[in-house]
């Protein structure tokens, strides 16, 4: 459904009811890990990128269609969510749909700003992405927009965790040969000890990255790991469960999902077989759409995975 998908299997929310309010790689970070592929629309603009009452029509029916199986209603998706200008007002709505927790899945790079700190007080459970404990490796990993300076954002992140009544939760991506020695993993412990999170959420690239030569530390990265952050929630295992959909358009449901949310080839026969679709017949029209040019097949990490061209 435009603007809402899922719900979708989450390794930290559960089953997540994903709301989208950007087109398509909107975005003021340009991650060298990104799964969604390249930013085509950089900036840092806030507006409304799509119209207000389009999203809170689709919140409201895929709200309703959902109430029983999900638990939480997550703001994420194409890109970054607080560029939308009146996010707020959304996640307000939703409140008045549901009483599920509403999350904000963000860079944080907005964070400097107190309006964007107080947009987020609205939300349940806000996940900001750290990844970098110093500028200059901030600038190598992220690829931020100019107008957004490191030592502004990590001063927002602490502004608003001292005042946020919800949980605060970073997420630290860690990547073989950028971020995982000890001397870069210290740096980031030591913003960390500033924000005071209420939890510290670890993750590797487990689907296929926007740049090839981005790769999944060895495992004797656990033990540095423990060393330095000592207490943290370890998400680098593939999330199971089944993706929610809304009609018996293939094409049109499989594209939904994975513009936003590349799948592993098993998730999709798993998430359509069981709906009437025979897994020969899933595998054929993944090919069709292939042959298309919508979606591509990628190998990564031994594993098939499905993303949008
Ligand atoms: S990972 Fe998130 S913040 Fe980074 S470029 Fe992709 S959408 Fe933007």
């Amino acid at each position: 459904m435009k603007y809402v998908y899922g719900p979708v299997p989450s390794r930290r929310l559960g089953s997540s009811l994903g709301i989208d309010p950007l087109p398509s790689k909107t975005c003021n970070y340009q991650c060298i890990y990104c799964q969604l592929g390249r930013t085509t629309n950089f900036t840092n603009e806030r507006k409304n990128y799509v119209p207000k009452n389009e999203i809170i029509a689709k919140m409201k029916t895929a709200i309703k269609q959902n109430k029983n199986n999900i638990d939480y209603i997550t703001f994420v998706g194409s890109g970054e969510p607080t560029l939308y200008r009146d996010l707020g007002a959304l996640i307000l709505k939703v409140k008045e749909f549901s009483k599920k927790p509403v999350c904000v899945i963000t860079n944080g790079a907005l964070l400097y700003d107190l309006e964007i700190r107080n947009i987020l007080m609205l939300a349940d459970v806000v996940l900001p992405s750290l990844d970098a404990g110093d500028e200059k490796s901030f600038i190598r990993i992220n690829r931020p927009h100019p107008s957004i300076k490191f030592d502004a954002m990590i001063q927002g992140f602490i502004d608003f965790q001292k005042n946020f009544k919800g949980k605060f939760w970073i997420e630290i991506m860690i990547m073989k040969g950028i971020n995982d020695s000890k001397e870069k993993l210290l740096k980031i412990k030591e913003k960390i000890d500033l924000i005071r999170p209420d939890r510290i959420d670890i993750n590797v690239p487990i689907r296929p990255p926007v740049e090839e030569w981005v790769k999944i530390p060895g495992k004797n990265i656990i033990s540095l790991l423990n060393e330095i952050f000592g207490e943290y929630y370890d998400i680098n295992f593939p999330e199971i469960g089944k993706f929610g959909f809304y009609s018996s358009d293939f094409e049109k449901e499989v594209l939904s999902i994975i513009e936003r949310h590349p799948m592993r080839q098993e998730q999709i026969l798993d998430t359509f077989s069981s709906n009437n679709f025979n897994k020969d017949e899933i595998l054929l029209r993944l090919e069709n759409l292939e042959s298309k040019k919508k979606i591509k097949k990628i190998l990564y990490d031994h594993k098939i995975f499905w993303k949008l061209l």
